[in-house]
């Protein structure tokens, strides 16, 4: 049974790939996703090369786990593996056939938040799942998620003081000041930036391994992440083209902070689209608060 299913995957992956590697490879490039080029080639075993980055990713936002780590780092089909996709394909409402389709591809290239859908095997994308503790408090019309145990600044601090870390580039510092008014206007909480040290949050341009156990990936894959209350660090990833407005091919320095701030204040991802803590984010457009993102701070702070 898991071989023939692995067959199927594996079929679905060759019929499937082909076609749009081109169009992957220009979507994606340069990028860390390298490896779904790779996906096409020929095999007669269940195993692809280049399929261990595509575990690692998914291991990285946490849809897969294994007991047996070496099983992370080889290119074997496996159910884990199918099982992770299809948790994806639902967070990202794609139908959940656990095959590597073009839709779930192109959203697995997207550009996105560093901060995991699945934190410790709570699903933060899934409020309404009858495994979530936050399924006794069904919403429909509503997406927004919590990180597990719903950590939340005091309910006596609801002004905050942000800085840029020194030497931070020139043009951020608008981009981050606007982004802040955005949530202060929505919410119950109040901002203002300050100099120096000491500060409740902290913004800055990292790459690479920049000493929180949370290396950036280089041009392309993760854009940025934040902590969740009350750490107040927020990080961008300095190797992406950061740009202010919707300029093509560049990252909107304040969308991007829109959405970190959204988990500096305890918000999880949501798999509502039009929300700003929706995961992915294309290059070239600019977004703002969304309906389901105030709810979600409401809610919170109730
Ligand atoms: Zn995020
Ligand atoms: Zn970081």
């Amino acid at each position: 049974m898991a071989i023939l299913k692995a067959l199927q995957l594996l079929s679905l992956i060759f019929i499937q790939i082909c076609p749009i590697a081109h169009s992957i490879r220009e979507l994606s490039d340069p990028s860390p996703f390298e490896f779904v080029d790779n996906l096409h080639e020929s095999s007669e075993s269940n195993s692809i090369e280049g399929l261990n980055k595509l575990k690692n990713y998914l291991k990285q936002f946490g849809y897969l786990n294994y007991e047996d780590e070496t099983l992370l780092n080889d290119d074997l089909v496996d159910a884990n593996l199918e099982s992770a996709i299809k948790t994806y394909q639902e967070n990202f409402n794609i139908n959940a056939t656990g095959m590597l389709d073009a839709t779930t591809i192109a959203q697995l290239t997207a550009p996105r938040c560093g901060v995991p859908d699945i934190i410790n095997g709570y699903n933060t994308m899934l409020r309404n799942n009858s495994h979530n503790p936050m399924s006794k408090s069904i919403n429909i019309v509503s997406h927004y998620t919590f990180f597990p145990n719903r950590p939340r600044w005091p309910s006596s601090k609801t002004h905050l003081t942000y800085r840029l870390v020194p030497n931070s580039r020139a043009d951020a510092v608008a981009a981050v000041d606007s982004a802040f008014k955005k949530w202060d206007a929505a919410t119950r909480f109040s901002f203002s930036r300050v100099a120096k040290a000491p500060s409740d949050l902290l913004v800055g341009f990292f790459s690479r391994n920049h000493g929180d156990e949370d290396p950036f990936d280089g041009k392309g894959g993760v854009l940025a992440h934040a902590f969740a209350p009350t750490d107040g660090r927020l990080h961008y990833d300095a190797d992406e083209n950061w740009v202010n407005g919707a300029v093509p091919g560049g990252f909107d320095m304040e969308t991007v902070a829109i959405h970190e701030i959204g988990h500096l204040l305890g918000l999880g991802h949501s798999p509502d689209q039009s929300a700003i803590m929706y995961p992915t984010i294309p290059p070239g457009i600019t977004k703002g608060l969304g309906k389901d993102d105030i709810k979600g701070i409401e809610a919170l702070y109730a």
